[in-house]
C-alpha cells in the first residue's frame, strides 16, 4: 500500500483534442524514439518482425468507426490513449513497494523501477490500460509526462514539453498545468466543454479530453451550433459514453 500526498496546486497534464486528431500514430513514436533513450529506459519489443509483435507503448492510438446516429453521419475517431496522471490513482495505493507514486510537486505519476517487484497490481488497478509491462525487463512502465524534457535547461525552452505534443502535426495534443484555472489548457477545456474519461470510476484524471465537434448533417438533423463552438452536455455524453464502452471491452 502506498501513500498517495494531498492534492497538488500544479497539475500537470495533457489536453487531447479528438476533433483534429487524425490517427497518424505520430506521437506514439515520437514518445517511444524519447523515452527509449531517456529516464524510462528502453521501451523494449518483442518479436517485431513476426505475426503477433508486442512491446511497451507508453501512447497507442485507436481508431474506431462510429456508425451513423443522432444526424451525424458514420465517421472515425482517433482516440490516442496514455497515463492520465489520476488525482487519486489507484495505480498507486495498491503498489506493495512504492515503486509507483504520485509527485506532489506537481501530480505526475511515475515508477521507480528499482523499487518495482513485477508484481503488475498496478496494471490490474489502472482502469484505463494505462500500464506497460516490459517482459524483457520485469518491471512495470508508464508515461512520464516526459519529466526529463519538460524541465530540461540543456533543451532549448521551446521543446521543454513532452514529445508527443512536440511532434504531432494536427496540434491535437496541448501540455500544460491543469491546476492553473487562467492556463492556456484550462481555458481550452473550459472552452471546449472538455471531459474526464470515465468520471464515474473516481480516479479524477488530470488529462482531458475534446470531443469531436458536430459533422455536417441534413438539414434540421443537427442544433445549431452555438456561437462559441461549445458543445452541451447532452451532446457529448453519449460519445464518452460510448468511448467509456469502447475502451472497457
Ligand atoms: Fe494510474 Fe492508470 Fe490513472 Fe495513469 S491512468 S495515474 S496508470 S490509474
Ligand atoms: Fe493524433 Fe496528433 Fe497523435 Fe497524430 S500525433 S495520432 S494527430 S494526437
Amino acid at each position: 500500500m502506498t501513500m498517495l500526498p494531498p492534492p497538488s496546486a500544479k497539475k500537470l497534464g495533457l489536453v487531447i483534442d479528438l476533433d483534429t486528431c487524425v490517427g497518424c500514430h505520430a506521437c506514439a513514436v515520437a514518445c517511444k524514439e524519447w523515452n527509449s533513450g531517456g529516464v524510462a529506459g528502453p521501451l523494449t519489443d518483442e518479436d517485431p518482425y513476426g505475426a503477433e509483435p508486442f512491446g511497451v507503448w507508453f501512447n497507442r492510438v485507436h481508431s474506431y468507426e462510429v456508425a451513423a446516429g443522432d444526424g451525424q453521419p458514420a465517421s472515425t475517431l482517433h482516440f490516442p490513449r496514455s497515463c492520465l496522471h489520476c488525482e487519486t490513482p489507484a495505480c498507486v495505493s495498491v503498489c506493495p513497494t512504492g515503486a509507483s507514486y504520485k509527485r506532489a510537486s506537481d501530480g505526475i505519476v511515475l515508477v521507480d523501477e528499482d523499487k518495482c517487484i513485477g508484481c503488475k497490481l498496478c496494471s490490474w488497478a489502472c482502469p484505463y490500460g494505462a500500464r506497460e509491462y516490459s517482459q524483457v525487463e520485469g518491471v512495470m512502465k508508464k508515461c512520464t509526462l516526459c519529466v526529463d524534457r519538460i524541465y530540461n535547461e540543456h533543451i532549448p525552452e521551446e521543446s521543454r514539453q513532452p514529445a508527443c505534443v512536440q511532434a504531432c502535426p494536427a496540434r491535437a495534443r496541448h501540455f500544460g498545468d491543469l491546476g492553473d484555472p487562467s492556463s492556456a489548457v484550462s481555458l481550452l477545456v473550459a472552452a471546449r466543454n472538455g471531459a474526464d474519461l470515465m468520471p464515474e470510476l473516481g480516479y479524477r484524471p488530470v488529462n482531458k479530453y475534446l470531443p469531436p465537434r458536430p459533422r455536417r448533417a441534413a438539414e434540421g438533423d443537427v442544433p445549431a451550433m452555438p456561437k462559441d463552438e461549445a458543445l452541451d452536455a447532452s451532446q457529448l455524453n453519449p460519445l464518452l459514453r460510448w468511448l467509456d464502452r469502447a475502451l472497457s471491452r
